[in-house]
C-alpha cells in the first residue's frame, strides 16, 4: 500500500441522517484536546473529526467525536 501522500488512513463514516455507512480519507482533526482517560480508565483521544468533503447521502459536511469512529486514534 502506498503512504506517500496520505495524511490519515481511511475510516469509516455513518451518516446520521440516512444511518449509512462510507468510507473516506478526506477529513481532518478538529478541537483535539489531547489524550485523556476516560471514565472507564482507558486512554482516549478527546478531538474532533470534521469531514472534508460532503456526505455522499445527504450533503453535508459530518463531525464526529473521535470516540463514534472505529477509529486507528484510541489505540
Ligand atoms: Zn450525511
Amino acid at each position: 500500500m502506498r503512504k506517500d501522500n496520505v495524511r490519515y488512513m481511511k475510516l469509516i463514516f455513518v451518516c446520521p441522517d440516512q444511518n449509512r455507512s462510507f468510507e473516506s480519507r478526506e477529513y481532518r482533526i478538529v478541537e483535539n484536546r489531547g489524550v485523556i482517560t476516560d471514565g472507564y480508565g482507558n486512554r482516549v483521544m478527546d478531538a474532533k473529526v470534521l469531514l472534508n468533503e460532503s456526505c455522499p447521502y445527504c450533503g453535508q459536511k459530518h463531525m464526529y467525536h473521535v470516540s463514534e469512529l472505529s477509529c486507528p486514534f484510541s489505540g
